[in-house]
C-alpha cells in the first residue's frame, strides 16, 4: 500500500514555522507524527521486552518497502504497559510471523469494496451514505486493518483527482451524509481538509459530513482549537466515529481530545473490532464502554472481524461475540452497549448479530 509514510508531504519536511508552533508550544502533532515508531526492534526496546519476543519477518515488496510495516505514536505506545508481550495496545501494532500464514477464506477485498467503487476514491454501498477514501496513510497501522491490502495508489492524491467523485455526489442527491474514511482523513493537514469540506459542503444536499478517524485516540494532539473551528464552521452537521478497542486506549490526552470534540457539539461515536486476546472479554468490553459514555463518546458499533489476509489470529467466533454483548446488556445501560455487526458484501448495511 501507499502509506510509505516519508513519502507523505503532510508528514515529511515540515518545518517548526511551516507547522504553526512557537517555542515553547507543546509537540504538533504533524512533529509526534514524524517521531512515530517504525522499527519492531525499537518499539521492543522502548518497552523493555527482548528483541525475540516475536519473529516479525515483514514481507519486502518492490522496492524494498514492507508491504505493510510498523507504524505507532509514541503517545499511544505510552499507555502499553513496558514488560508485558501481551499487552492489549501491543498486540494491535506489532506485527507478527502468523500475519504471513495463508488462512482459506481470509481475502484481499472481504468486504466487497472494489465492486463498490462507483467513481476513483468513492465507495457506495449503502441508502444515503457515500465514502470517499481520502488517503491511504493513517497514523498507526492496525495489524488487523480491513483495508490492510486496499488499493491506495489507485486513488485520489491531489484535490483536482477527487472531481469525479465530488461531481458523483453532487449528481445524487439522495447523498445526504458524506463519510471520510481511509486511510485516514485526519491525516490531512488543515488547509487540505478545509478545501475538501469546503468542496463538499458547497452540494446542497450534504446535510452531514463524517469523519472516520482514529488520530483522536492515537493521536489526540491532532484535535487542535483549528481543527474544531474548522468542524464547526461547516454548513453540515459533522458527526465523528473514532476507533478505540480496549480501555487503556482512553488515556488522559485521548479523554481530553474526545472531550473537546463531545463539548464543541460534535456527535461523537466508537466503534470497535473485537480482536482475539485483546477485547474478547466481558470485562474489558464494559471497561472500555465505561469509559466511553464517561466522557460522551457513544459506543456504535463492535465489528465481527473482516476477513482480511493477515488478520486470522485475530479472529473470535461469532457465537463468543454474541455471548459478551448478551453479558454487556446486562451490565450496562442501554445506551452504552455496542451494536454487534459483520459486514457481508454486496448487503445493503452493516449485518446486526443477534441472539434470536
Ligand atoms: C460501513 C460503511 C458505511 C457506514 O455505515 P453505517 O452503518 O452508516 O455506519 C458507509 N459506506 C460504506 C462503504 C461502509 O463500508
Ligand atoms: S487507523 Fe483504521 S484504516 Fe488505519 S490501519 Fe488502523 S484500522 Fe486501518
Amino acid at each position: 500500500m501507499s502509506t510509505v509514510p516519508a513519502a507523505n508531504p503532510v508528514i515529511s519536511g515540515l518545518s517548526r514555522a511551516q507547522s504553526g508552533e512557537a517555542a515553547g508550544e507543546p509537540e504538533s502533532w504533524q512533529r509526534q507524527l514524524a517521531a512515530a515508531i517504525r522499527d519492531p526492534a525499537v518499539l521492543l526496546k522502548t518497552l523493555d521486552l527482548p528483541a525475540d519476543t516475536v519473529s516479525t519477518p515483514l514481507v519486502p515488496v518492490e522496492g524494498g518497502q514492507p508491504a505493510f510495516p510498523l507504524l505507532v505514536p509514541l503517545s499511544f505506545v505510552n499507555r502499553m504497559q513496558p514488560g508485558n508481550r501481551n499487552d492489549p495496545l501491543l498486540k494491535q501494532v506489532l506485527p507478527l510471523a502468523e500475519e504471513q500464514e495463508a488462512v482459506p477464506d481470509f481475502v484481499a477485498d472481504p468486504v466487497g469494496d472494489s465492486a463498490a467503487k462507483v467513481a476513483p476514491g468513492l465507495l457506495q454501498k449503502y441508502h444515503g451514505r457515500a465514502l470517499l477514501v481520502t488517503t491511504g496513510a493513517c497514523a498507526v497501522h492496525c495489524r488487523y486493518c480491513f483495508r490492510r491490502e486496499y488499493p491506495y495508489h489507485d486513488e485520489p492524491r491531489r484535490m483536482s483527482d477527487w472531481q469525479p467523485a465530488l461531481n458523483a455526489i453532487a449528481d445524487d442527491n439522495s447523498v445526504t451524509e458524506v463519510i471520510l474514511s481511509g486511510g485516514d482523513p485526519l491525516i490531512l493537514n488543515d488547509g487540505r481538509l478545509a478545501e475538501l469540506f469546503g468542496h463538499i459542503d458547497a452540494i446542497p444536499h450534504v446535510e452531514r459530513i463524517r469523519i472516520h478517524t482514529r488520530l483522536p485516540i492515537v493521536l489526540p494532539a491532532r484535535v487542535t482549537p483549528e481543527l474544531l473551528k474548522l468542524l464547526n464552521g461547516l454548513r453540515s452537521q459533522p458527526v465523528f466515529v473514532v476507533h478505540a478497542n480496549h480501555g487503556h486506549e482512553i488515556a488522559d490526552d485521548c479523554r481530553d481530545a474526545l472531550r473537546q470534540l463531545v463539548s464543541s457539539g460534535i456527535p461523537t461515536l466508537n466503534q470497535a473490532v473485537l480482536l482475539k486476546g485483546i477485547n474478547d472479554s466481558a470485562d474489558v468490553l464494559e471497561d472500555l464502554c465505561r469509559r466511553l459514555i464517561n466522557i460522551g463518546v457513544m459506543p456504535y458499533y463492535l465489528h465481527q472481524l473482516d476477513k482480511v489476509i493477515g488478520a486470522a489470529h485475530f479472529e473470535v467466533p461469532v457465537a463468543v461475540g454474541l455471548g459478551l454483548i448478551d453479558e454487556l446488556g446486562r451490565r450496562l445501560p442501554g445506551y452504552a452497549v455496542p451494536k454487534f455487526v459483520q459486514e457481508i458484501a454486496g448487503e445493503t448495511g452493516k449485518t446486526p448479530l443477534i441472539t434470536l
